[in-house]
């Protein structure tokens, strides 16, 4: 991509509404821009990188042998009405009437609309385990909408349903979703740690949330600093095994963590003083288990082995989608600007030219990017006929892992610059050799 003849509007000012460092790079970065409070358009920038995060999601969950579908955001009143949600959920749902007077809302998850749909087509045990997931916009009207994406009104999430005959199948859902986000997180280059949580108006018995630690968070969480020593990294895991599964779990969970609705001082003071550690943290997903809560006022059930009908036991499972692009960069930037992880920036590489115009410059720059682009990278390169330093600025606040810089001076010895945004650092070689590295 050309910067002069993309859209990127990045701001100068930085925007007094914003509160919190990912928000304020957000709008001065170009990526999103507020509709309405809570609403947001998400412009090139920032919907590229919303793609890359849904791209880890989706190849993640597939890895975990969990299926995509797609429900609709507005939902019927009427399956809300049956699972006895449809009063409880209060103020936060959306609540919209159609032209003939019928009840309708804006989905703030999606239980109801997902056991309809199994009901309707699963009367087996034979077609179970079932693990059913979409990516899907959703409506909570907040109190407080704020800081940007981290707490929209409207915002994008994973959520995926697990249907099993029994809780012991149900718990093994359970883990393998533990196992896949923890790939998932890792791979956008966060820590997020499995904390024991509440669970709210989903209900049911087990779940924990994922946290990623921030001064900005909104949760209070309570852990056993051994915790952040633990990573997944590319082990090899079989998602069918129940025993491989319920190891992973237990590994990253038996360390205390919790959040505040759980939090027990007793146990906490259990860890060794200079382990406990009480901060903040982003809550970036959620896992359920709730057995047969929603089966059994839906009407649910399959028939089991001994031919009878059994409710099936489930679980939901959610991802903050749009959410961790605010987290990604409260966890990864410095005063300049965005640091963007390799798993999801927008653009691998940007190239900037110095001297613009320059025709020996210009031929180099337009050589690297073809380059870049038949080695399978994504480039945006500066073209525009700007000063050096305003380029480097805007590289800097939207914060490609790499920068290129090619002058006429670096030109003459055969070398362009090749600078890491993370550590500054840079490297002169052959364009050819800044290419190589890349690759
Ligand atoms: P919170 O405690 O932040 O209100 P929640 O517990 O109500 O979130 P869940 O029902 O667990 O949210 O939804 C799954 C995921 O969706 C959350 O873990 C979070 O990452 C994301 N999410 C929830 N509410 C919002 C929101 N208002 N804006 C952006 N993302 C959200
Ligand atoms: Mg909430
Ligand atoms: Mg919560
Ligand atoms: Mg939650």
């Amino acid at each position: 991509m050309r910067l002069s003849r993309y859209f990127l509007p990045v701001l100068k000012e930085t925007p007094s509404e914003a509160q919190i460092v990912s928000h304020r790079y957000m709008l001065r970065a170009g990526m999103i821009k507020q509709a309405q409070a809570g609403i947001y358009s998400w412009l090139p920038l920032g919907f590229k990188v919303l793609k890359r995060i849904e791209q880890i999601v989706h190849e993640e969950q597939e890895r975990a042998g969990h299926i995509p579908l797609l429900m609709p955001t507005l939902q019927s009143a009427d399956l809300w009405r049956e699972s006895g949600r449809y009063d409880d959920y209060g103020e936060e749902m959306l609540r919209i009437t159609d032209r003939h007077g019928r009840d309708m809302l804006y989905g703030p998850t999606n239980e109801e609309l997902i056991t309809d749909i199994f009901r309707s087509h699963v009367s087996s045990y034979k077609d179970l385990p079932l693990t059913l997931y979409h990516i899907q916009w959703k409506f909570r009207d907040e109190v407080r909408p704020r800081f940007g994406v981290m707490r929209g009104r409207e915002f994008l999430m994973k959520d995926g349903y697990n249907f099993d005959l029994t809780k012991e199948a149900a718990l093994h859902a359970y883990n393998r979703h533990l196992v896949s986000y923890l790939r998932t997180y890792e791979r956008m280059g966060l820590q997020a740690i499995p904390m024991r949580a509440d669970s709210g108006p989903i209900g049911g018995d087990d779940t924990h949330e994922f946290l990623v630690l921030a001064d900005t968070g909104e949760s209070e969480v309570f852990y056993d600093s051994a915790v952040t020593d633990l990573t997944f990294g590319d082990r090899a895991i079989d998602y069918d095994s129940v025993e491989e599964c319920a190891g992973i779990m237990r590994e990253f969970t038996e360390k205390y963590a919790r959040t505040d609705e759980t939090h027990d001082e007793a146990k906490f003071n259990e860890i060794p003083e200079e382990r406990r550690r009480v901060a903040r943290g982003i809550e970036v997903g959620q896992i359920f288990y709730f057995g047969t809560k929603y089966s059994e006022a839906m009407g649910a059930t399959v028939q089991g082995p001994d031919g009878k009908p059994t409710p099936v036991h489930m679980g939901s499972h959610g991802i903050g989608v749009s959410r961790l692009l605010g987290a990604i960069i409260e966890a990864s930037h410095d005063d300049k600007g965005i640091i963007w992880p390799e798993g999801v920036t927008p653009f691998h590489v940007g190239i900037v030219n110095l001297k613009q115009g320059d025709a020996e410059a210009d031929g180099a720059c337009e050589g690297l990017e073809t380059a870049l682009i038949n080695a399978g990278l994504d480039p945006l390169y500066d073209d525009r006929k700007e000063r050096a330093g305003g380029k480097f600025a805007t590289m800097d606040l939207i914060g490609l892992p790499w920068r290129i810089t090619v002058g006429p001076r670096g030109l003459k010895n055969g070398v362009v610059e090749l600078t890491s945004r993370r550590t500054g650092e840079s490297e002169e070689m052959a364009p050819e050799a800044a290419v190589a590295r890349l690759v």
